[in-house]
């Protein structure tokens, strides 16, 4: 088998995994570059030709891992995609947002480029692109066994990570014998809200493993929760709003869930939780329509949810709704769009409020360098917001311990049950993070590793 690295590796974003192997070619992940150089390198051409791959294996539905499956069926892929369901529904909603995106930016860009007497900008893919990418799609259950003619076979287990997330098992012959190799996919955090805990296979020849927070520990959820519940109670107190940035899938049906358990055990008031991204909101539904996929606790306190005893949750559908939402002033929890302040709904929140002493701003994700999100944790006493400087007044707050990834510690017990020594490459994870992740687990374990650069091919 041949082992290719396009993407994914010494860096967080853009996974892609190239396979040949007895005559198949195969992809794991689609994955977009997401960032600062990121629009090059995704407008840049494939390094293999589309029609001639027969398979995509995808591990969960952030667009880091799915992101250009429209772009691949646009430039002439026609094999079949496979994943789980609730990856499937969870695709649909994102890359349809994305596709959106990609739209209106071209729009506006072509716009600028018309004015200056250039081209129009054609938008990395469009709406039409993902109509075609669906009927691709082949749903697997988890823990089943499936073949791709005689040579390949394949198992997703539940990785914990998001809804639907898997870590994918692949057995291939290599001349009479067989070997696995595993792709970790994202790894969740145990006890994570909802979805079950993750698990690890027993054995591998190869280990394809993401290493995002490979150099960190995370406060624990119970932790995390305690600055959860302190800063809205010192917010309400002082007589104004909470936001909340929140990726819409995975990070914002946490929360809803966690403040909804929290009003159950009586440490919080049933509060009125406006949820102000109709990305989230989709997304929400999916998560609903997925029980196959909860852990116990999750699964129980669904099928007896109790209205009176919950969060008020009012699902703001319009712009107009949005807007109005201002005239509120206090005793309120807004969870809005996007995660690192880039886009969507929150900046108009943020401009209205993040001047307001009284009001507060809790970051529950991930702020990558440049972003609002990362200027606002970083102290700024002054922000650039929608074409104006705003003054950053409000209390900032930051709670990592929600995170949706497996910290070091979690990382090493995965590979903890691996009972033979497999050869280890060490993947999505900023370059320092990952060559120490990968260390850790050469001197922990003995295992052979690897830190692959963007482009290297190993035989395995
Ligand atoms: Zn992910
Ligand atoms: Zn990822």
């Amino acid at each position: 088998m041949i082992l290719k690295f396009l993407g994914g590796v010494r860096t967080v974003t853009g996974s892609c995994f190239y396979i040949e192997c007895n005559n198949l070619k195969l992809l794991v992940e689609c994955g977009m570059f997401q960032g600062e150089v990121a629009e090059e390198i995704n407008k840049a051409r494939f390094e293999f030709s589309p029609e001639e791959i027969d398979y995509i294996f995808i591990t969960h539905a952030h667009l880091d891992h799915s992101g250009m499956l429209p772009k691949i069926v646009k430039e002439g892929f026609k094999g079949r995609v496979i994943t789980t369901s609730a990856t499937k529904d969870l695709l649909e909603i994102l890359l349809y947002d994305s596709a959106h995106i990609q739209e209106s930016d071209a729009e506006w860009l072509t716009r600028k480029a018309q004015r200056a007497g250039k081209p129009p900008v054609i938008p990395l893919y469009t709406t039409e692109d993902v109509m075609d990418v669906m009927p691709l799609i082949d749903v697997r259950n988890y823990g089943e066994v499936f073949h791709i003619g005689n040579s390949i076979k394949y198992r997703f287990l539940d990785a914990g990570h998001i809804l639907g997330s898997g870590t994918l098992e692949l057995w291939f012959q290599d001349s009479s014998k067989e070997k696995k190799v595993v792709f970790s996919g994202d790894i969740g955090k145990k006890g994570n809200p909802i979805v079950k805990d993750p698990l690890s296979p027993k054995e591998a020849d190869f280990i394809v493993m993401e290493s995002t927070y490979g150099n960190r520990l995370h406060k624990s959820l119970k932790e995390s929760t305690n600055e959860l519940i302190d800063g809205i109670k010192t917010t309400i107190k002082k007589g104004g709003n909470v936001y909340l940035p929140s990726f819409a899938v995975g990070r914002t049906q946490d929360i809803l869930y966690i403040l909804n358990n929290l009003v159950r055990e009586k440490r919080l008031y049933n509060i009125n939780v406006y949820l102000d991204s109709p990305l989230a909101q989709e997304a929400t539904k999916v998560y609903l329509s997925h029980p196959e996929c909860f852990d116990e606790e999750a699964e129980k306190l669904f099928s007896t949810q109790d209205y009176s005893n919950s969060i008020k949750l009012h699902f703001v559908e319009s712009a107009q709704g949005s807007i109005s939402l201002n005239k509120i002033k206090s005793g309120i929890i807004v969870i809005a769009g996007s995660g690192m302040c880039e886009g969507g709904r929150i900046r108009h929140h943020l401009k209205h409020n993040l001047w307001r002493p009284e009001c507060s701003i809790i970051f529950v994700g991930f702020q990558a360098k440049g972003t609002l999100g990362r200027k606002i944790i970083d102290g700024a006493k002054m922000v650039h917001i929608l074409g104006e400087e705003i003054a950053v007044k409000a209390s900032i707050y930051t709670i990592n311990g929600f995170s949706a990834h497996a910290d070091q510690a979690e990382l090493i017990e995965w590979l903890s049950f691996f009972k033979n020594s497999p050869e280890v490459f060490i993947v999505h994870g900023e370059e320092d993070v990952s060559i120490a992740f990968s260390n850790i687990v050469n001197e922990r374990f003995g295992f052979k590793t690897y830190v692959p650069e963007k482009g290297e091919m190993f035989i395995l």
